[in-house]
Order: structure tokens, then C-alpha cells, then sequence
């Protein structure tokens, strides 16, 4: 069967927790906007699920990952967990690896927070990298990236014009991505962390509308289940994709990215970003953008192929590695795709 693409926003708190709108409410939004997903995060609550939310709404599919962890303390997305009431007080190692024996795929959450720094709170990074209970990380979030230059003087902008803070993913969370990659896959995501408070009852910080416009998680699977009880069936099939890192993160509010594509071609086989191999002689990396933008290729972190107000891409893989594609649109931070991993 023929592989879709679906771009949704991953990590957004709802009423359920300490979000500023209620589910129904942000899912029509996302319906208006024409995302394809929603993954709903609450603090300690499966909140949606138990509503019955988790499915179609028109087009677009809510998923239900909670955000497990104590405030002020590192936080994990856990998508399919039924019941994260159960993991209270546990160490976030421990939580981790109950979240996945109760079958949910754990993704670390902003695994460098933001620093506030003018503001002086502490990060509230995750720092046990002896956990090994998750498949993925969130290699960007929306929230965190503005908040991250959120200095006394700079709050018009942190409230009023916030796209204009955006730098990108930080580099020591993408450094330790592709450390990590050296053992094991490891799925990125996009995220927006994003909660769309009233403030003062006048004004809302962050509307949904708008920010769903910015980080979307772009996965490529055989097309989802759509009739409607599929529901169940395709949160599953969404998750497992995204556990398997057939994604690309972009930032669609300055040019959709849909139609990118990064694959590696070899002796008899294709393979597609998230996928992992033995290295062998003979392997070429391709990539397709849907417009010309300036990409790195990099392998093990350093870059290996740089080309500017390029469409396409073509590089030999001259030795085993992890490599992944960046792409910057007019200087700004634009497509981070999966990587694909050809090993020793
Ligand atoms: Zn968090
Ligand atoms: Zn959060």
C-alpha cells in the first residue's frame, strides 16, 4: 500500500490538566486548521481518553499521551498510557519503565527545558540517560525555544510576536540525539508544550489557531484506518510510526513542508528516515524538498554535504553512521528529518 503523510502537533495540555482551553474546544481548532493529528498531553491525566475523544474528529485524529512527571521535575510523554495516576512517586526511570510495560510508547520531554534565564527558574531537563524505556525524544518544542531567550526585555516579544524568537532546536538536544543514535533508533519529535492561558480573562497567550501553525510532526505510513470506529486502530498504527521515527519536525509557518523525503537507496533495497541497516558499500542518500532551501547533511553530527537553494540531494554513504538532513529557509530553522542509521 502506498504511504501517507499526516502533519500533526504534538504535546498540547488541554482543561483536563493545566491548560488554558477544553479538549473539544482545541480539537475544533485543530479540525479548522487542517492538522491531521493532535496529540493531547495533560499532566497525570488520561483525561481525554476517558472522555471518549481519542479518534476522528472529521479529519483529524486525537491521540492521548499524557505528560508524566512532578512538577519541577524531568517529564515524559507516555502516548497510549490508559492510567498515569498509577505512576505517581515514582522516579522518572521508574515511571518510564512502568509506562512501557502498561504497552505506551515513551518519548523524553524537552530534554533541555528552557532556561527563562532573566527569570531565574530552574530547568527541569532529564537527566538519568541510564533509562533506556522510551522510544523517542522531542527534539524541538515550540514553547520551549521561545521561552529559551525569555529575558526581562524581550517580553513584548515573548508575548506579542514570539515567532520571532524561534532559533531552532537546541544544539546540545540534537548533539545528544545523534549520540544516542549510535546505539539504538531514536525517534524525534516536534512539539509545541503549549497551554493557551486567558490572561486577565481578555487575552489568550499562544492561541491554539496560531501556534498549530508552527512545529508540525510530519509522519509518512500506510494510509491510517478513517472509517469511523477505526479510531482505536489508528491512534495505534499513528503511535507505532511515530515510535519508529517515519517522521520529519518542520516548521510549517514559514513554507509547508509536505512532500519532503529523505531515503537511502542500495544494493536491493530503499530505505526511509527511521529506518536502520548494515552498512555495505553501494548505499546513496536522496533528498527531496518542496522548495529550494539551503541542507546539510550531517553524519554523527558533523556536517557531510552542504548545499545551498537546492531541491535535491544526492550523497554516497561513504561509511556506517547516523545521518539526518536540516534544512534552513531564509536563514531560519526549517526541516530536521529522522535519521537513518547504517551500522558497523
Ligand atoms: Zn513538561
Ligand atoms: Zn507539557
Amino acid at each position: 500500500m502506498a504511504d501517507r503523510e499526516y502533519a500533526g502537533a504534538i504535546h498540547v495540555h488541554t482543561a483536563f490538566s493545566d491548560g488554558g482551553t477544553p479538549a473539544e474546544a482545541i480539537l475544533d481548532v485543530a479540525a479548522h486548521v487542517g492538522l491531521d493529528f493532535v496529540v493531547l498531553s495533560d499532566h497525570k491525566t488520561a483525561g481525554v481518553r476517558r472522555a471518549g475523544l481519542v479518534g476522528w474528529h472529521g479529519r483529524t485524529l486525537c491521540l492521548c499521551g499524557p505528560e508524566v512527571g512532578e512538577l519541577r521535575r524531568p517529564h515524559f510523554l507516555a502516548l497510549g498510557l490508559t492510567d498515569p495516576e498509577s505512576l505517581e512517586g515514582l522516579s522518572p526511570k521508574a515511571a518510564l519503565e512502568a509506562a512501557q510495560n502498561r504497552g505506551a510508547h515513551n518519548f523524553i520531554a524537552h530534554p533541555h527545558a528552557a532556561r527563562l534565564r532573566g527569570l531565574q527558574r530552574k530547568p527541569v531537563d532529564w537527566s538519568d540517560w541510564t533509562a533506556t524505556a522510551f522510544c523517542g525524544i522531542e527534539i524541538w518544542s515550540y514553547v520551549h525555544d521561545v521561552f529559551d531567550r525569555a529575558v526581562p526585555w524581550r517580553l513584548p516579544l515573548v508575548a506579542l510576536a514570539p515567532r520571532r524568537l524561534i532559533t531552532g532546536p537546541r544544539p546540545e538536544t540534537l548533539a545528544l540525539w545523534d549520540r544516542l543514535g549510535l546505539s539504538r533508533r531514536v525517534a524525534g519529535l516536534g512539539a509545541l508544550d503549549n497551554h493557551a492561558h486567558m490572561l486577565l480573562g481578555l487575552f489568550e497567550v499562544y492561541p491554539h489557531a496560531d501556534v498549530f501553525e508552527t512545529i508540525r510532526t510530519h509522519v509518512v505510513c500506510p494510509e491510517l484506518p478513517a472509517d469511523g470506529a477505526a479510531g482505536a486502530a489508528a491512534e495505534t498504527a499513528l503511535i507505532d510510526a511515530l515510535a519508529a521515527g517515519s517522521a520529519f519536525v518542520a516548521f510549517d509557518a514559514w513554507a509547508d513542508s509536505s512532500g519532503f523525503r529523505f531515503a537511502a537507496e542500495g544494493p536491493g533495497a530503499t530505505l526511509s528516515f527511521g529506518q536502520e541497516t548494515r552498512f555495505a558499500p553501494g548505499w546513496h542518500l536522496h533528498a527531496q524538498l518542496p522548495r529550494p532551501a539551503d541542507l546539510t547533511i550531517l553524519r554523527d553530527s558533523l556536517p557531510v554535504l552542504s548545499l545551498r537553494n537546492t531541491r535535491t540531494a544526492d550523497l554516497a554513504v561513504a561509511g556506517p553512521g547516523v545521518y539526518r538532513l536540516e534544512a534552513r529557509l531564509n536563514g531560519r530553522p526549517w526541516i530536521f528529518s529522522n535519521p537513518i542509521y547504517f551500522r558497523p
